[in-house]
């Protein structure tokens, strides 16, 4: 499927089968002499299909095409590195290329689920299934790093680079100021709520998310270009939105630590999901992954504003609401 939305910008719809997000848009944007294409679909054959054939309809030369990546998730970065050529530039960031090459990536993940309550004999198999894992770009990757203010120009186009971390760590968007057009990766989607999680010690994702919800608000926006689903107008409306979702989950989790001292996986067990499940034991592996992430960047949000507090016993990690 592809869309012409806006002048020489094109939605290409690439499937994400079996994925609960369904798809992701990649957009090629054409230019005099070379083409950028933001964002690309998951490294194996149903997305690599999908993309050569809009690809041929659209006429792209690849050897003519730069990339513009907006965070290190595998449906967005994951096939990047088939499709770049020796001559191709893919512009990222810095703080998700540090993510990307941390040799012990996973394995930290790993130690920090198994902290926050992942039962231990699922944790080696759900990482397994993980997509982010099973789809991921080849490496290494040739790039090309941009940050904050950094300008990306393409045919008509003159595009900023604006972070808003949240989502991932160094989550980057494209800002272009004469058309107000706006590629906002996976900070704003418009009928699906950003996943904000995390499986680390000492960050907190969703102040940053929620930071940078603020930041974008303030800017000047006719057209919202997401990672997922359909552009949409009115990015105040969303963001107003999406803050309120997070403040009725933060109250939901408040309310669930009412009953004592829990996990996040615990916590994540008495969250209400929006999936076809009855009980959390009926859950897929990677949803209870994703839900206890989910959880924990709850708690670690609600601890820094000092609402609750965290306890180490035995090492592993229990919340319970502030004395
Ligand atoms: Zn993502």
């Amino acid at each position: 499927m592809i869309e012409e939305v806006f002048s020489h910008i094109f939605r290409m719809e690439i499937p994400l089968p079996g994925n609960p997000l369904k798809a992701i848009n990649s957009y090629l944007i054409q230019g005099e002499d070379r083409f950028l294409m933001v964002d690309t679909g998951m490294n194996r054959v149903e997305c690599m299909e999908a993309m050569q054939s809009s690809l041929q309809e659209l006429q792209v030369d690849l050897k003519k095409t730069d990339f513009f990546i907006t965070h290190l998730h595998a449906d967005h970065l994951g096939l990047v590195s088939d499709l770049a050529q020796d001559e191709s530039k893919i512009y990222f960031n810095y703080p998700d290329t540090e993510i990307i090459n941390n040799p012990n990536h996973w394995e930290d993940m790993e130690v920090s689920a198994s902290k926050n309550g992942f039962p231990e004999s699922d944790i080696q198999e759900t990482i397994s299934k993980h997509p982010g894992r099973k789809y991921h770009a080849r490496q290494p990757l040739n790039l090309t790093l941009l940050k904050e203010g950094d300008p990306l120009r393409i045919g008509e186009y003159s595009f900023q680079c604006v972070e808003t971390p949240g989502h991932t760590r160094g989550h980057m968007c494209l800002y272009e100021p004469r058309t107000k057009l706006f590629f906002s990766g996976d900070h704003l989607l418009n009928d699906i709520t950003p996943n904000i999680s995390l499986w680390s010690e000492n960050q907190d994702p969703l102040r940053q998310f929620l930071e940078s919800l603020d930041k974008i608000d303030r800017f000047q926006i006719d057209r919202v270009l997401p990672g997922h689903r359909k552009p949409f107008d009115d990015h105040r409306r969303r963001i107003a939105e999406l803050k309120k979702h997070h403040e009725l989950r933060n109250e939901e989790v408040m309310a669930i630590l009412q009953t004592g001292r829990l996990s996040a996986y615990q916590v994540a067990g008495q969250m209400t999901w929006d999936i076809k499940c009855d009980r959390w034991e009926d859950f897929p592996l990677p949803q209870q992954w994703f839900a206890s992430g989910e959880a924990l960047a709850h708690l670690q949000y609600l601890q820094g504003e000092g609402r609750i507090q965290k306890e180490i016993q035995d090492g592993k990690v229990f919340f319970s609401l502030a004395r």
